[in-house]
């Protein structure tokens, strides 16, 4: 039989290898014949020889049936399917018995001839009319479908007279009974619950054969699709065809209903639903093979690290195909009385089939020849039958004896295809693909990682140049530096021994002259002479430690004293700051004794006044009427102290009273009488008009009198007030003077304890000092004195006072100076007013200021007065008050005076004030 043509195996030895890579391994399962070769097929052993040959009658010798499947585990199994009677076969044949018989639990069937006469013929399974779906499946199709499952090709297939239940057999949904499903829909549930659809593939093609055409059934539009054959494999595949992946049952089962509504259904006589036309069903199955490792390879990279275990074989791909083939019906075409074809389309329908019928009789027969080459379908099923494929054929009779013939010859179809031998293989073929991209992923893998080792290297390379290059330079350096050092050993000892040598040189001199002297002195002294001076050379040298010592002992002392003196240096230093401290201190004390002063000045001011407001509730018996009105006195007196307001009528005193009887009071007995008097004379005093009169009487001598001789303060106070506002006269001013007024009042201002006795004194100076015939007069009589005495009270009614009297004072000297009566250098400065002035230029009480700054500026226009008042610091206040005085006039007049006078110009000059 030759391997190309017909029906052969591809035997390992035999087949062409396609690829290298393919592996033809000759199945060594259960069903497999590993020794099996073509003669083998025929059975030779006595047992298989009868066991499956079709025997003309008697019963055949018992087979054990594994003997049997042991012996041709490739041959193709038959199972031969009995319909049970139908409706019409029910009426019809109700007379006639069937015309076969069967033995199940023998195998066997018995075929009627006649009444008496019989055939029987053994199958590899014999079902009954009773027989479920779920049993045909599992003796039929199972084993093929496992087959399929562990990677050899599987063939089911249906043979029989139309309406003997092939369809039924193969193709049944089993929609509304789920026993009712056929093998297509029980085969593809048992391949779906083994596969792995993450690892594996199943899909299905689906069409239909007739009249040599092959028709998509998934896609009826493709309705003449091709078969191609390999060449050198001889495998069979329909790329045309539509292929649709199945992942689940339900799907599959949609499928299977498309295909049977596109399925060309020719009506025949026999059966409605019978058909012409064979419907094939391809099922692909792609296994991965899991759990190869024999031919594993590691690679170890040049690190040693394991880079990869993974295997650098590719995964073994098993590629098997399931056909499940529902026949045409096997009765001659014109038996079956499709009266529509013509002749020819007759031969075409038919033709598939008989050419089935040939091939496997030539097979069987072991012929030369199988004609596979004289249909499509014998092309398709070429792995079928004599192939690699394992193959299930059942053969499908009914029991009506009308259809005898057919059910005979179809018998007789099985019991040949009995005999086909199939030489089974496994299909494993490498995916390289994979393998490819599994590699191309190593590959970049080892690529980054030998360009990580070659930067690791470099960059060794470079760390340990580096290093190298820091080790030569420390090398260098610290030859150098021992070079040096040796070099400086060396001069060094040279010079030592140049030294050394030379003081030799110098002892051997020494003692050559020596030795010469000795010898000139032996001769020329006596040895005692020597000996005296030698005592002597020792005295010096006692005599030189003594004095050493002694200095060293002086010095000793004198860092001693040293030390001494500096710490007596820090004690002063010390105690003046100490000093220091304590004088700030009793400066502060001072100025709040003055605060204090002044405060009880003021209490006891208040105190006098409450007691004369007692005084008067309980005095004016003896001058009832000079009482009131010196009350009243008292009043407009106490009002005008303090108001500008207007003022009474004195002409009423006058009067009532006569000015000399006032007068007259003022040296009475009675002290409080005194007191009143001298209150009413100064009130009257302090009208103008009633001066001159007061003064004419005797009233100024009176007052100065007073003021001499009383021991009351009040009365001196209110005295010296009386006097202060006749000193606003000219005339009574000279006369003041004439009478010692001054004296007078500088006493009373030294013996005063009342600010505003000292505030009455300070006002009639004031007066005073604003005459400019008096000026010498009353520095001669010590007014200025006078009145810097009285600044010690701190009051500032008194300073205000005082300020006053200086400034009138500054203002006759500066006239006086204009006029060309110069007297030289100003009388105020002579007395030691600058620094008094300069301190309270800028006191914060305005009346003081005022004076003040008038004063200065009377002061400063006499070019006598600049050094004075640069040296004293008033210079600065000058400037000061031509800055920031509030009052024009005054600033002008300041100003005015720093530009008209060319000392304080220069000196300004030279401190960098400029005026603005
Ligand atoms: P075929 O496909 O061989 O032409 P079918 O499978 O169409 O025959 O069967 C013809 C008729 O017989 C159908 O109505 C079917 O239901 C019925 N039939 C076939 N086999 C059996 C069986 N084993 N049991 C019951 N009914 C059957
Ligand atoms: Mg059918």
């Amino acid at each position: 039989m030759a391997s190309g043509g017909g029906y052969s195996r591809h035997s390992s030895s035999g087949a062409p290898s396609r690829l290298s890579t393919k592996i033809d391994r000759q199945n060594s399962g259960a069903y497999a014949t590993p020794k099996a070769s073509a003669k083998s097929r025929i059975p030779a052993s006595p047992s298989t020889g009868t066991g499956f040959r079709r025997s003309s009658s008697g019963p055949l010798p018992a087979q054990p049936r594994a003997s049997a499947d042991a012996g041709v585990p490739g041959r193709v199994r038959v199972a031969v399917r009995l319909r049970p009677r139908n409706s019409e076969e029910l009426a019809a044949d109700a007379d006639f018995g069937d015309c076969v018989e069967l033995q199940p639990e023998l195998k066997r069937l018995k075929l009627r001839k006649n009444n008496w006469e019989s055939e029987t013929y053994e199958f590899d399974e014999v079902l009954t009319e009773f027989a479920s779906q779920k049993r045909v499946y599992e003796v039929v199709a199972k084993p093929v479908v496992e087959s399929v499952l562990e990677g050899y090709n599987g063939t089911v297939m249906a043979y029989g007279q139309t309406g003997t239940g092939k369809t039924f057999t193969l193709g049944r949904l089993g929609d509304e009974d789920t026993a009712a499903r056929g093998i297509m829909v029980r085969a593809m549930e048992d391949i779906l619950a083994d596969v792995s659809l993450e690892t594996d593939t199943v899909s299905v093609s689906y069409m239909q054969l007739y009249m040599e055409t092959i028709q998509d059934l998934l896609d009826p539009a493709n309705d003449n699709i091709a078969i191609v054959e390999d060449p050198k494999t001889g495998d069979v595949s329909l790329p045309a065809a539509t292929v649709v992946d199945v992942r689940d049952q339900k799907s599959f089962v949609e499928l299977l209903r498309v295909g049977e509504q596109h399925r060309f259904a020719a009506n025949t006589k026999l059966n409605t639903e019978s058909s012409r036309s064979h419907a094939i069903l391809m099922v692909h199955v792609r296994r991965t093979v899991k759990g190869r490792q024999d031919m594993d390879m590691s690679y170890r990279g040049e690190n040693g690290h394991h880079t990869s275990s993974h295997s650098l074989r590719p995964p073994v791909i098993r590629k098997s195909k399931l056909v499940v083939v529902d026949l045409a019906g096997s009765e001659r075409i014109d038996k079956s009385g499709s009266e529509g074809h013509t002749l020819e389309e007759a031969k075409s329908i038919n033709l598939s089939l008989s050419a089935l019928g040939k091939c496997i009789n030539a097979l069987a027969e072991n012929s030369p020849h199988v004609p596979v080459r004289d249909s499509k379908l014998t092309r398709l099923l070429r792995d079928s039958f004599g192939g690699t494929a394992r193959t299930s054929l059942v053969v499908t009779i009914g029991p009506s004896p009308r259809h005898r013939g057919e059910t005979a010859s179809t018998i007789m179809f099985g019991q040949r295809a009995m005999k086909v031998e199939n030489m089974v293989k496994l299909k494993e073929e490498f995916d390289y693909k994979s393998l490819c991209r599994r590699l191309d992923i190593e590959l970049d893998k080892l690529i980054a990682e030998n360009e990580r080792q070659r930067k690791y290297f470099e960059d060794e390379v470079e760390r340990l140049r580096v290093e190298a290059q820091k080790r030569i330079a420390e090398a260098e350096k610290s030859c150098k530096i021992a070079l040096e050092n040796e070099k400086t050993k060396y001069q060094q000892d040279y010079m030592d021994s140049i030294k050394k040598l030379e003081e030799k040189w110098k002892v051997n001199q020494q003692a050559i002259e020596k030795s010469r002297a000795e010898q000139e002195s032996r001769t020329a002294t006596k040895s005692d002479e020597l000996l005296e001076v030698r005592n002597m050379l020792e005295n010096e040298k006692n005599l030189r430690q003594s004095s050493q010592d002694e200095i060293i002992d002086l010095r000793n002392q004198v860092q001693h004293w040293k030390k001494l003196e500096e710490s007596r240096g820090a004690e002063i230093v010390k105690l003046r700051k100490l000093l220091d401290t304590e004088a700030s201190q009793k400066e502060k004390l001072e100025e709040e004794i003055a605060v204090l002063k002044s405060q009880l000045l003021q209490l006891s001011l208040e105190a006098e006044e409450t007691r004369r407001s007692l005084d008067r509730g309980a005095s004016g018996k003896i001058f009832p009427g000079l009482d009131s009105l010196m009350s009243q006195a008292n009043r407009n007196l106490q009002l005008r102290d303090q108001t500008n307001g207007p003022k009474p009528p004195i002409a009423k005193l006058f009067e009532q009273v006569g000015l000399q009887k006032i007068l007259s009071l003022l040296e009475s007995e009675d002290a409080d009488v005194r007191v009143h008097a001298v209150k009413v004379v100064a009130n009257l005093a302090a009208e103008e008009a009633n001066q001159e009169k007061i003064v004419e009487a005797g009233g100024l001598t009176s007052l100065l009198t007073l003021l001499r001789s009383s021991e009351d303060e009040t009365i001196r106070r209110v005295a010296a007030g009386a006097i202060a506002n006749l000193a606003m006269n000219e005339t009574n001013q000279e006369m003041i003077m004439a009478q010692g007024g001054v004296s007078l009042l500088s006493m009373t201002a030294s013996d005063a304890e009342d600010p505003q006795t000292l505030r009455m004194v300070a006002g009639a100076i004031a007066n005073l000092c604003g005459n400019d015939k008096l000026q010498a007069r009353l520095r001669g009589e010590g007014a200025i004195k006078a009145l810097l005495g009285m600044v010690k009270c701190g009051h500032p009614d008194v300073l205000a006072q005082v300020a006053r009297g200086i400034a009138n004072f500054a203002k006759c000297e500066s006239r006086a100076a204009t006029q060309g009566n110069t007297m030289g250098k100003s009388l105020l400065i002579e007395d030691g007013s600058l620094p008094w002035i300069v301190k309270n230029a800028n006191n914060e009480a305005a009346p003081i200021r005022r004076h003040i700054e008038l004063a200065l500026c009377h002061l400063a226009q006499h070019e006598v007065n600049a050094k004075e008042i640069i040296n004293e610091g008033a210079l600065w206040e000058l400037v000061r008050i031509s800055r920031d005085c509030s009052r024009e006039d005054i600033r002008m007049l300041a100003y005015r005076t720093l530009t008209s006078s060319p000392s304080l110009q220069a000196e300004m000059r030279r401190l960098r004030i400029e005026l603005n």
